[in-house]
């Protein structure tokens, strides 16, 4: 019978009771096991506690709970030679998708303006612009930035999505690579990141990226704090060229009280909920990569190491 440790921090057992009606056949456990104790081949684990996936005998895969690694290549918790799996499922996609296209439209259908407005008694229209009129440009082309451009595409928004590869999204214009970077953000009016954390991707929401992007623009970030520096963007909010940011990730989570973020009144800010793991989709997603990874089929989301996502 080939064991599976649930390591999760939040709720193993609710994630154990899923693995085991979707593999009756597997023992699934949420005790950390010992060295000298039969071989588990399987952890599922999002942010280690130290020395956990170590103490673990005979292990042969990693299922992530999360869609980001970073945190599981940097901890060096993960010996070399073991394969990692990202998660990827519809529950973060679909999520993700709302929460973006949620804060898009509002800003889009000054929703902020309106409300301001109404608590001030004012009866005063905004300009207000078709999708078609709008640019978005979409940093990430993988499985949230795909999904997320295929709705504004399919919201009639002039969509631009940057990726290493240039990967194709109907109905989008792809850039490939950072010298198209430049290109990709030009004039844009909003300006969505779902890049994965690398050492290339830090820092990419410079001053010069938000300079770039048209006067006003709105910036909504759901990938990593990492990927952008504050500073820059808090000083793009201040002179006006953005208009507003929505911001569901920070350099330090949860965000420490004295950060300036917290009462920039044009900042939105959630708690790292744009896209939480949901445990039945996840854990649906995670068996069917137990089953391939058993019948010796390539796994789909293996976390490339030289490239770090
Ligand atoms: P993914 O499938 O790995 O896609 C990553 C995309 O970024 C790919 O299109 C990739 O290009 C592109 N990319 C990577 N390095 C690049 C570079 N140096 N220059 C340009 N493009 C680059 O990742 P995902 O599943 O969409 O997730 C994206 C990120 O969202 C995660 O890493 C995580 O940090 C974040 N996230 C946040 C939440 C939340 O709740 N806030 C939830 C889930 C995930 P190629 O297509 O060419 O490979």
């Amino acid at each position: 019978m080939k064991r599976i440790f649930i390591a999760a921090r939040s709720n193993p057992e609710h994630m154990a009771e899923l693995f085991r009606s979707e593999l009756p056949a597997h023992e699934v456990f949420t005790q950390q096991p010992q060295p000298g104790d039969a071989p588990v081949p399987y952890i599922v684990v999002g942010r280690p506690t130290p020395g956990v996936i170590a103490a673990v005998p005979g292990l042969e895969l990693v299922l992530s709970l999360n869609a980001g690694i970073e945190h599981l290549l940097a901890s060096g918790e993960v010996p070399d030679h073991l394969p990692i799996v990202r998660l990827v499922d519809d529950g973060l996609a679909d999520g993700m998708s709302d929460w973006v296209l949620a804060h898009a439209l509002a800003w889009h259908r000054n929703l902020a303006t309106y409300a301001d407005l109404q608590a001030k008694r004012e009866w005063a229209p905004q300009q207000e612009k078709l999708a078609r009129e709008r640019t978005v440009a979409v940093l990430g082309a993988g499985a949230l930035g795909s999904q997320v451009a295929g709705h504004f595409v399919r919201f009639g928004f002039k969509t631009r999505v940057w990726s290493r590869s240039g990967r194709p999204i109907d109905g989008a214009t792809s850039f490939a690579g950072r010298p198209a970077l430049m290109d990709a953000v030009s004039g844009a009016d909003i300006l969505v990141n779902l890049l994965p954390m690398t050492s290339e991707t830090a820092n990419v929401v410079d001053a010069t990226v938000l300079n770039a992007l048209a006067k006003g623009a709105f910036f909504i970030n759901g990938a990593r704090g990492g990927h952008v520096v504050d500073a820059d963007l808090i000083d793009a909010l201040d002179r006006g060229q953005v208009s507003g940011a929505a911001l569901d990730v920070f350099r330090t989570e949860p965000l420490p009280a004295a950060d300036p973020l917290w009462s920039h009144p044009k900042v939105l800010l959630s708690p790292h909920v744009a896209a939480p793991t949901h445990a039945h989709t996840a854990v649906a997603e995670m068996a069917e990569n137990i089953r391939r990874f058993e019948r010796g089929e390539k796994l789909p989301h293996l976390v490339d190491r030289t490239l770090g996502y």
